[in-house]
């Protein structure tokens, strides 16, 4: 059986995977001793299904399918606790940043709804300088199909005058947009290319 297992290792293994994610992560994962720091020090660890050490071994082992289709490259919360106790020097979150982004063009993105509030999040940034969580969370609940999703917290979060009803106006706003333009940009640019170079499958 274990014998089966590595073929089938060996046989799903996408080189150009490991170099890709090494290349965007700009980290050298092939450095990783499997020591389980990283996991030991995630709090989601518990909800993954692969911890973090273990995402860590399957790019290693090219494994792209599953690592991209992975719910803990989405349920990571980009905390760094796995950064700051690798032994390597190995920025980890780093590198589950830079699998969501993958994930993304791949379109093999496991958790939809999460990828959904990274958007609205962003969106809101983008609009308003800063996140307006009240404009946020209903827009969010809708488009995830659960209208009432958190309305329990709404009144002790309100009592604390943690949620307001107006955006704040934040002084550099047009500065913030501006970042997200210039990333704009540089995604079309990154796009470009690869169009180019796409074969044409219309007959
Ligand atoms: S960055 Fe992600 S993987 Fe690393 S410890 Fe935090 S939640 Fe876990
Ligand atoms: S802490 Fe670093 S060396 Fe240890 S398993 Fe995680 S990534 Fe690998």
């Amino acid at each position: 059986m274990e014998r089966a297992h590595t073929l089938t290792i060996q046989k799903t293994c996408d080189k150009d995977f490991i170099r890709r994610v090494e290349e965007a992560s700009e980290q050298e994962v092939s450095k990783c001793y499997q020591c389980g720091n990283c996991s030991a020090s995630c709090n989601y660890t518990y909800v993954y299904d692969y911890p973090v050490n273990q995402i860590m071994r399957l790019i290693q082992l090219g494994q792209k399918d599953i690592v991209l289709r992975s719910r803990s490259v989405w349920l990571c919360a980009a905390c760094q606790a796995c950064t700051t106790r690798c032994p390597c020097n190995i920025d980890v979150a780093c590198v589950m940043e830079a699998l969501r982004v993958m994930s993304r063009e791949e379109n093999t993105v496991s958790l939809k709804d999460v990828q959904m509030f990274y958007d609205e999040f962003l969106k809101s940034v983008k609009t308003f300088g800063r996140v307006f969580e009240t404009g946020l969370l209903p827009v969010y609940n809708l488009k995830a199909m659960k209208p009432f999703g958190d309305m329990d917290l709404a009144p002790k979060v309100l009592q604390k005058g943690k949620l307001h009803f107006l955006p704040s106006r934040i002084k550099g706003r047009k500065h913030i947009a501006e970042i997200f333009e210039r990333f704009e940009e540089q995604g079309k640019k990154k796009q470009e290319p690869r169009e180019v170079n796409e074969p044409s499958h219309s007959q």
